[in-house]
């Protein structure tokens, strides 16, 4: 008889292990990566092979058969298990929980796919096509002008330079004839490097930080861009890519948000062409699996490609690749809080870099207390750029401090007169104006004139908001009830506090009657179409006047834009976490970066009850760097991030007093096996548990425990004796699916 083949399995579930199966007598072959039908639990699953030939540690008795190979669809590659395992053991969840981020099982329709693509194709097409026809049109003038010269060339020095000068224009026009062809002959896909798109020219500035970026990756080493905005990151980011794709590999650029991308989109399309790919969520389940299959395909065909992305683009087969960009490597949106895998964009390209052994290349201007960090340690080689290209400086900025306005009869409900004159000052200049407020919703707290109670959620432990039209509404659960103006207990009068983006809006209307106003915030997300459109509208110079809430301080390059102001700043403080200064120094330089990104400069106007607050007053003498220095002597004096590595231990439960008891025994538990040599208990690492700022959310109770470790080589093993610990928790308490773990909280 045949000795029996057994081998290994990921399943898309929340396991441990990797299951063993044993091979049909039929399977001859069967490779790691390959994708299987398997049981498990009387359930169907697809999983993929990670190992072959394994000897079972089970009994051979109990180990189902594997129910067929899934033929046609390609095999997982061993850099995308490499990944998921890196993640998993970091994220402290299961490799399984990985692989179904990677794979969701979503219905795909493939005919829809078919369709979409061949779409997509298509308007790519023309787009290129026409792109080429307008170089092809300058390429001719261009060889006209040579000729003159050569026709004026006298002496015999001038006359060989003019001959090689017409002769390059000749074959660059001979080229891009050649590309216009290949299209019209129903070549779809044509490589960037085929096309001299536009040679980037760096200038003098940037070719130094472009060779100390060579330098620092020629060492291996990852490389911080700290450059401010408009100094031209983008430039550099694609001059790498070019140089990545003329070697024949292939770049992974990532961006935290796609909406800030639809910019970079098109220029990136414009210097690669059909190369391009992206992949987001906010496109179709078919064009993403389309883009998988292109990346797929490019490991067989060779064509290079440069991929756009959000942080699920990692997860994508990538192949040869040599370059990973993390663009605004600083935004909290690259982390992913739930669900699981709990994972940091940022920090998880950095292991992509490792597995593929590529360059990677992290950029922003407020560079995160972590990169800092990373690059006073030397393990990330810094690189600034501090000079604008267009040469503008930064925005002036002017804090009014809304205090002593109001006492002066100065405020005009929530702009000062003085922000009022700034703001017709702008309009009647023809500038355009970004106004920030980083609460929706028209109203975001009711509170009652009577009793002074505050109108809650029923399910949340959170104020309900008002919003126009009439409705309360929780940001956290999504419930919602009509506005009847009167308390719930006392039948009171209730009184709005806190302005938010609709009130703005409305105020400003009536402020500046004739200007155009529009707003950006996650209730006018929900309509990506609006969203894109109000965006264009305003780099057309349609809007006058754009209010909106985080969105609005990212990205964006605007030429008309000369005043952003925040109104009621001092929210962005008041929140309870140690990286709220950090946030609210990044969100505030983002924001000024926004405006003189050209020859003019702007003004950045921050409304605040507390002017002497030291963020405000770093940013106004620009003394950012220093600010980042205080505040890492302040992580390092309290044991925080990135000092320390924070894990987080959530407890949820639908009982409030069950939340409770099973945290606190979860703490006390953890105490006991997280101890370090020579530690006492009050040494322990452990604090908790407690309740969180927000200790109900859709009738769920929360607690939470953390966890503050060391820096040092005894990490890894403190997280698996964690992750143990909350697994013999789990099992003894039969208390599955309460407890989430997140790793780097953000
Ligand atoms: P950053 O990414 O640092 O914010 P960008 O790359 O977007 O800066 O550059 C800001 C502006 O300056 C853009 O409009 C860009 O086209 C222009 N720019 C920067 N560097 C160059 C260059 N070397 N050649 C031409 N234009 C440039
Ligand atoms: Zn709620």
């Amino acid at each position: 008889m045949k000795q029996k083949r057994y081998i290994s399995v990921i399943l898309p579930l929340r396991l441990e292990w990797e299951p063993s199966y044993s091979l049909p007598d039929n399977i001859e072959r069967i490779e790691v990566g390959e994708r299987v039908k398997v049981k498990f639990a009387n359930k169907e699953y697809t999983g993929v092979v990670s190992e072959v030939d394994i000897i079972p540690e089970t009994d051979p008795k109990k180990i189902k058969p594997v129910i067929s190979i899934e033929e046609g669809i390609g095999k997982i590659r061993s850099e995308e298990i490499d990944l998921w395992r890196a993640v998993a053991d970091y994220y402290l969840c299961s490799i399984g929980e990985v692989y179904k981020a990677a794979y969701p099982q979503m219905k795909v329709n493939m005919e829809e796919a078919r369709a979409s693509a061949r779409e997509k194709a298509a308007a790519r097409k023309e787009k290129l096509t026409e792109s080429i026809r307008q170089r092809i049109a300058k390429l001719e003038i261009r060889v006209e002008k040579r000729k003159e010269q050569l026709a004026k060339a006298k002496k015999e020095s001038t006359r060989e330079a003019a001959v090689k000068a017409l002769d390059e224009a000749v074959k660059d026009l001979e080229r891009a004839y050649e590309a216009l062809n290949n299209i019209t002959k129903g070549k779809d896909r044509i490589n960037a490097t085929e096309i001299i798109y536009k040679e980037i020219q760096l200038s003098p500035a940037q070719s130094k930080a472009y060779s100390d970026v060579k330098t620092g990756m020629a060492k291996g080493k990852p490389v911080m861009l700290n450059g401010v905005t408009g100094s031209g990151k983008t430039e550099i980011y694609m001059k790498l890519a070019q140089e990545c794709l003329k070697k024949g590999r292939n770049v992974l650029y990532l961006v935290p948000e796609i909406a800030l991308s639809r910019q970079l989109e098109d220029r990136l399309y414009e210097q690669f062409g059909d190369s391009l790919l992206t992949f987001h969520s906010g496109e179709t389940a078919a064009s993403r699996m389309n883009t998988t299959e292109s990346i797929r395909e490019s490991a067989v065909n060779k064509r290079n490609y440069i991929l756009l992305g959000t942080r699920s683009a990692l997860f994508l087969p990538h192949n040869h690749l040599g370059l990973v960009i993390v663009d605004e490597e600083h935004d909290n949106s690259y982390k992913q809080d739930s669900p699981a895998p709990r994972y940091n964009g940022r920090d998880t390209a950095l292991m992509l870099h490792r597995i593929h052994d590529c360059a990677i290349i992290l950029g922003s201007a407020t560079p995160s207390l972590e990169e800092i960090y990373n690059c006073r340690f030397g393990k990330h080689h810094l690189v600034e750029l501090k000079e604008r290209f267009h040469g503008s400086e930064d925005a002036d900025i002017e804090i009014i401090d809304t205090k002593a306005e109001r006492k002066k009869n100065g405020m005009r409900g929530n702009f000062s007169i003085k922000l009022i004159g700034r703001i017709q000052q702008t309009l009647d200049d023809r500038g355009q104006v970004v106004i920030l407020r980083s609460r929706r919703a028209w109203a975001s707290a009711m509170q009652c004139s009577m009793c002074g109670e505050i109108v809650k959620c029923p399910h949340c432990n959170v104020s309900l908001s008002l919003h126009r039209g009439g409705r309360m509404l929780c940001h956290y659960c999504g419930w919602s009830a009509p506005y009847s103006g009167k308390c719930g207990r006392c039948a009171g009068e209730l009184k709005n506090l806190g302005a938010g983006t609709q009130r703005i809006e409305e105020e400003a209307a009536a402020l500046f009657p004739k200007a155009r106003i529009a707003r950006l915030d996650s209730d006018t997300a929900q309509n990506k179409r609006f969203e894109a459109r109000t965006i264009r509208d305003f780099a057309k110079g349609e809007i006058d006047i754009l209010i909106g809430t985080q969105i609005v301080t990212k990205g964006f390059d605007f030429s008309r834009l000369r005043l952003v102001a925040v109104v009621a700043a001092d929210s962005l403080l008041g929140i309870q976490d140690f990286r709220a200064d950090e946030k609210a120094l990044h969100l505030l330089e983002q924001f000024r970066g926004r405006c003189g990104r050209r020859e003019e400069k702007g003004l950045f106007v921050i409304q605040t009850s507390q002017p002497q607050h030291p963020v405000y007053q770093r940013i106004a003498n620009n003394e950012t760097t220093a600010l980042n220095s205080s505040l890492l002597q302040e992580r390092k004096d309290f044991n925080f991030p990135p000092y320390t590595r924070i894990i987080e231990i959530n407890i949820k439960d639908n009982f409030e007093d069950r939340a409770e008891r099973m945290s606190e025994r979860l703490a006390a538990d953890l105490r006991k096996s997280i101890v370090r040599e020579g530690d006492t208990i009050l040494d322990s690492p452990i604090t908790g548990p407690y309740s969180p700022v927000v200790d109900k959310v859709a009738d769920q109770h929360i607690r939470t425990i953390r966890l503050s470790l060391k820096k040092d080589r005894t990490l890894t093993s403190e997280k698996e004796k964690l992750r143990k610990a909350v697994n013999v928790f789990e099992k003894e308490n039969r208390y599955d699916g309460h407890i989430t773990i997140n790793v780097d909280p953000s």
